[in-house]
């Protein structure tokens, strides 16, 4: 059976060595006589695979003992709303719009308190940054929040671009954590949907600061609460147990790679191709994006004559280059190559859009 060159924006490609390994183990985890999906969150085989994955992802990340992590459910959607209802203690918060996703996380956090929008760049299409004179911040604000990598319209945010304002800095990473190495201390809580670059779906990892927990009002449901999660070891219920498995296989093949700064020159070497095909197609293929904030993970790019589309989605698929359809909101095409996708893979589609821009353009 032949694997597709998988370029899915989410649920999106594992590395085909974590799914050999989890087939493997699927009936017997390492003696056990029993799948991780049926043994219990509280037995020492579980604990034991949890207390792994955490130690993996803390040496990954580079990530400070004063920092909880919580492996969480909901998406990073329920943190759109489990954010302000934690954090926002009666104040205000401010959100810099760059996407559709920070959209989305404003819109959520105005329905549980009071939130600003302290810059937006919807004018022009979401396809660069605010400038600095464009953003108005509130310093008494209880944090500021940043979507990173907006996976839609493929505007990343450069790490050496995120100053601190003197306010917590909150930080969706959903589409591009563990592509590169972070400065962790930098921020006050970054979380992330694990299935773009994590693992499965169903899990959600929030790495918060401990100066942040326990600031949530007394009516805020249990189950929502992050120092509760803390004190309780992302295990007050039941966690995804599953998903947290295959997330800490994809932290061990992430050490094997070289670690993040290992994951970060594949990256840098495969986004700098498929631009450079973009880039130098003469008009064929077209980029919106800002130069210097152009994400490395999500490459949205349309065709000069979009009557092609359909005709470029079904070769594609034919030569086993699949999910390249653009988000609806913004058409066209998108290529999201996450860790998981091999620069072979990359040089794959590259050589596929050259060839069919040269018979169609
Ligand atoms: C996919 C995505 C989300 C939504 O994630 P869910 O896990 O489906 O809730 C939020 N933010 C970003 C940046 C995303 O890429």
């Amino acid at each position: 059976m032949a694997r597709i060159w998988n370029f899915s924006a989410g649920p999106a490609a594992l590395p085909e060595e974590v799914l050999k390994q989890a087939q493997e183990e699927l009936l017997d985890w390492h003696g056990a006589g029993c799948s991780v999906m049926e043994m219990s969150h509280r037995g020492k085989e579980f604990m034991s695979i949890l207390d792994q994955a955490e130690a993996d992802l803390r040496e990954l990340m580079g990530i400070p003992e004063q920092y909880k992590v919580l492996f969480l459910q909901g998406g990073a959607t329920q943190q759109f709303a489990q954010i302000p209802m934690n954090l926002l203690a009666g104040r205000s918060a401010d959100y810099i719009v760059t996407g559709s996703w920070s959209k989305k996380a404003l819109k959520e956090a105005q329905r549980i308190g009071n939130v600003r929008c302290a810059a937006t760049t919807e004018a022009s299409g979401f396809t660069r940054l605010p400038t600095a004179d464009e953003i108005k911040l509130d310093p008494f604000a209880a944090y500021l929040h940043l979507c990173t990598n907006e996976t839609i319209h493929g505007v990343e945010i450069p790490a050496q671009r995120i100053a601190e304002t003197g306010v917590p800095l909150v930080v969706d990473m959903s589409s591009h954590i563990l592509s590169a190495p972070v400065p962790v201390e930098k921020f006050g809580l970054i979380y992330a949907g694990a299935q773009k670059n994590i693992g499965p779906s169903g899990l959600t990892l929030v790495i918060v600061h401990r100066d942040l927990l326990g600031m949530a009002p007394l009516t805020i449901p249990t189950v929502m609460d992050y120092a509760v999660m803390a004190e309780n070891g992302s295990m007050l219920n039941t966690p995804p147990t599953y998903s947290i498995y295959i997330a800490g296989l994809v932290f061990q093949w992430l050490k094997r790679q070289g670690g993040l700064p290992g994951m970060a020159a594949v990256n840098a070497e495969k986004a700098r191709i498929l631009y450079e095909a973009i880039d130098g197609s003469g008009g064929f293929y077209r980029n919106p994006v800002d130069p210097d904030c152009r994400s490395r993970m999500n490459v949205p790019f349309t065709l000069a004559y979009p009557e092609l589309d359909a005709a470029f989605l079904a070769e594609a698929k034919a030569a086993g280059l699949v999910s390249l359809k653009g988000h609806k909101s913004v058409g066209g095409m998108r290529a999201s190559i996450y860790n998981a996708v091999s620069l072979q893979g990359v040089r794959v589609l590259v050589d596929f859009m050259n060839d069919f821009a040269k018979r169609n353009g």
